[in-house]
């Protein structure tokens, strides 16, 4: 609220608002009297001088970001959020995990994710479930019992064979709806991303896109929800208190696969529903694969990286000849990317890919935090660079000082000699 005594006129809050929510009139009542020049002013000025129109603010623009109050010099603005009556969250219980397959497939992100949930799960003493669209369903829900489900939710329908915005979204929204669960994990990937966030609209849940690291405070029953914020500067911990579920998307590769206990079994609910359930505005005509004659960066055992030291597309050349002795992927810092050395399916880091390679050959790449971001679970990173003070060297196991295009030869020659696969 404006508090109109106070108000100086002066617009500093106008100015402050991003959204364009306050403007500048004669306060109610004062209108017509107000375009006289022979009105008195209302509001005293530090100047001396009165003001003759007063902030008012367009509460249908108003976000409640706060602005104008820090940038009024005169206290006049008040910012009072009424946190109204305190839902109700009772019936929501355990925590699930949306498992994504392709071809009938359970992808790896999916074992990823069931081994966290297992843990947030523990902690709120409640059931880790499984929830599994497809078609031909059957083989793959031993699987999710393995990796600790403790239920297993799936809809087998031959429209859910492939991934499709439309009918993926009304099944988990009305899953939802009917069992209630407190927390729903999925995969931040191409799938992940663009079902979630629809299902989180319609469900009015609380997400949280892309977490690098998930926690219970156990005591108030929020997910805490780690994730780069601010360019990858600072590690920020969101919680969704007002809403249920709670949603996050998890990046590949950042949490460990839950292990596999052979024999282990679930309670599966198999679901059906009206034919009109799967209907979808678009029509997929076909699944094509990425053909890449190199090894799947986010599945690869070793990567050997580069950035802007490697000096162009040629100096790539170089790397790709080590890869190709370790039968390694190719990676990339966004420099080289942007240099169009090399595609973007290579880069690494915060808007590339998280990798998590048993070992990370990163070759003239400075590392800076957004790589970093996406190689530092890496379980050996050896770096290869010029200047001694590079950054890359904090987080790597082994650092090796010097020109990269002597030492990646030197390397290549010698694990030629020593590799017989
Ligand atoms: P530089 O920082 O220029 O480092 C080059 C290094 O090569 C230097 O350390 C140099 O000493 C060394 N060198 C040069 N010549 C040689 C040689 N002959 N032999 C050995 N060493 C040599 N970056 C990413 O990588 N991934 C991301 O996903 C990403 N996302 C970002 C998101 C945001 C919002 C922002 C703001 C930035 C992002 N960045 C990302 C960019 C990031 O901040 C850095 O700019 C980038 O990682 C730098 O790339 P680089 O290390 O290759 O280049």
């Amino acid at each position: 609220m404006i508090f109109l005594d106070k108000c100086a006129g002066c617009t500093l809050c106008v100015k402050a608002c991003p959204f364009g929510a306050i403007h500048m009139a004669p306060p109610p009542g004062q209108a017509a009297e107000a375009a006289s020049a022979k009105m008195p002013a209302v509001g005293g000025r530090p100047d001396g001088g009165v003001a003759r129109t007063k902030a008012v603010i367009d509460m249908a623009k108003c976000t409640f970001c706060g602005a104008c109050v820090t940038a009024c010099k005169f206290e006049a603005i008040e910012m009072k959020k009424e946190d109204g009556p305190k839902k109700d969250f009772s019936g929501y219980k355990d925590v699930w995990v949306f498992c994504e397959q392709k071809k009938g497939a359970v992808q790896t992100i999916s074992f990823e994710l069931l081994g966290e949930g297992r843990k947030l799960a523990d902690k709120l003493g409640v059931k880790l479930c499984a929830v599994i669209l497809g078609s031909g369903l059957d083989p793959a829900i031993p699987a999710l019992a393995e990796r600790g489900a403790d239920k297993i939710y799936f809809v087998d329908h031959p429209a859910l064979k492939s991934y499709q915005d439309d009918p993926y979204t009304e099944i988990l929204v009305k899953l939802v709806e009917e069992y209630k669960p407190e927390i729903v994990l999925c995969g931040a990937t191409i799938i992940g991303r663009s079902l979630v966030s629809r299902v989180a609209v319609k469900v009015d849940a609380g997400l949280t896109a892309d977490c690098t690291g998930l926690d219970i405070d156990a005591e108030e029953r929020l997910l805490l929800q780690t994730r780069p914020a601010f360019g990858g500067n600072i590690m920020a911990t969101i919680i969704t208190p007002n809403h249920r579920p709670q949603m996050a998307t998890v990046r590949h590769k950042v949490m460990k696969e839950a292990e596999t206990t052979k024999g282990r079994t679930a309670e599966v609910v198999k679901k059906s529903y009206p034919e009109e359930t799967f209907r979808s505005r678009t029509r997929l005509m076909d699944v094509v694969e990425e053909i890449s004659e190199t090894v799947n960066l986010s599945e690869a055992d070793i990567i050997v990286s580069g950035g802007r030291g490697v000096g162009g597309k040629e100096g790539f050349a170089t790397l790709e000849e080590l890869a190709k002795t370790l039968n390694a992927g190719v990676g990339a810092s966004r420099g080289a990317v942007d240099a169009d050395w090399i595609p973007y399916s290579h880069q690494v880091g915060q808007t590339g890919k998280t990798v998590c390679p048993k070992l990370y050959i990163a070759c003239g790449i400075s590392g800076q935090i957004q790589h970093l971001i996406g190689m530092q679970s890496s379980k050996v990173i050896v770096a290869i660079n010029k200047d001694p003070d590079a950054p890359i060297f904090k987080v790597a196991t082994y650092g090796i000082v010097g020109d990269l295009f002597q030492v990646v030869p030197a390397l290549n020659k010698e694990f030629k000699r020593i590799l017989t696969w």
